[in-house]
């Protein structure tokens, strides 16, 4: 399954948004997207907690925002699934990453997420996507708010490589078995961090060597922040023949891809015949 870039830098949005057809309300994009293939498109809430919205002053426009958020997508018919989006609490904070288990507790966490999922529940969405997280606290209250509404559910850590121990962790020091510890979700894997596209093959036989779950697995098309190092779309989908041969399950592009990335994905998708792999039962086909 191809699923489209759920966040994407600051500058490709406005970039995207400069191009014809791209409306101020982001419609444009989700359109380009499923024209590409995606067929799961992701909710623009990754920061719409109430935790994250505080440094806004619009926590308590939480549910309104991720609800609306999630209805933009159900209103288009071509949407074939719709991922509900929740993402670290870090967004409060001006320096991104800080821990935010300094300033909440895990309950604290449960709580704002599940105002999420109840939009969520509330405006539709298929499955949530609980992704970019760092810490386990936060991706174990958010997983405990999608389960307590019976919702299809993906957990995923944004991993860095570290050359000196061989080893895939995130900034805090989480690993894949912390991932896997987390009995209750369907799906697991991983997104954005500092894991490129030829990293993320290595990471997905590391997960299959312990995983029999459905694995997402959702690279950046290039490094945050360092222009020397995009994907090209057909570079970034050649690495997804060796993803999807090892394994990986829900396949889609993080940071920096584009719909042409995902046109690229959902050739190499296409010719696998991933979409026959995973289904949940209780979704539509
Ligand atoms: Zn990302």
């Amino acid at each position: 399954m191809a699923l489209e870039a759920a966040h994407t830098k600051r500058g490709d949005r406005a970039k995207r948004r400069r191009q014809p057809g791209h409306s101020d309300s982001g419609r444009g994009s989700e359109k380009e997207y499923i024209e590409a293939g995606a067929d799961i498109l992701v909710t623009n809430t990754l920061q719409a907690s109430s935790i994250s919205l505080k440094r806004y002053n619009h926590s308590e426009d939480a549910y309104e925002i991720t609800y609306k958020a999630a209805k933009i997508l159900k209103d288009i018919p071509e949407v074939k699934y719709i991922g509900g989006c929740i993402g670290p609490t870090t967004g409060e904070f001006k320096e991104w990453a800080m821990d935010p288990t300094k300033a909440y507790t895990e309950d604290e966490f449960y709580a704002a997420y599940k105002e999420q999922v109840r939009a969520f529940k509330d405006a539709g969405v298929d499955l949530v996507i609980c992704k970019t997280f760092f810490i386990l606290p936060e991706l174990r209250a958010a997983l405990r708010a999608s389960k307590d509404y019976d919702m299809i559910t993906a957990v995923s850590l944004a991993f860095n490589y570290f050359e000196k121990t061989d080893d895939f962790a995130t900034i805090y020091g989480a690993k894949i078995d912390d991932l896997i510890s987390l009995n209750d979700a369907d799906i697991i894997g991983f997104n954005c961090g500092s894991v490129t596209p030829d990293q993320a093959v290595e990471l997905t036989v590391r997960f299959r060597k312990k995983t029999d779950k459905p694995l997402f697995v959702e690279p950046n098309g290039g490094l945050p922040g360092n222009q020397d190092q995009v994907y090209t779309p057909d570079v970034f989908a050649t690495y997804f023949e060796k993803i999807i041969e090892a394994g990986g399950t829900l396949v889609g592009g993080c940071c920096g891809t584009t719909p042409g990335h995902i046109r690229a994905l959902k050739k190499i998708v296409d010719l696998q015949n991933l979409g026959t792999i995973y289904r949940p039962k209780k979704w539509r086909l």
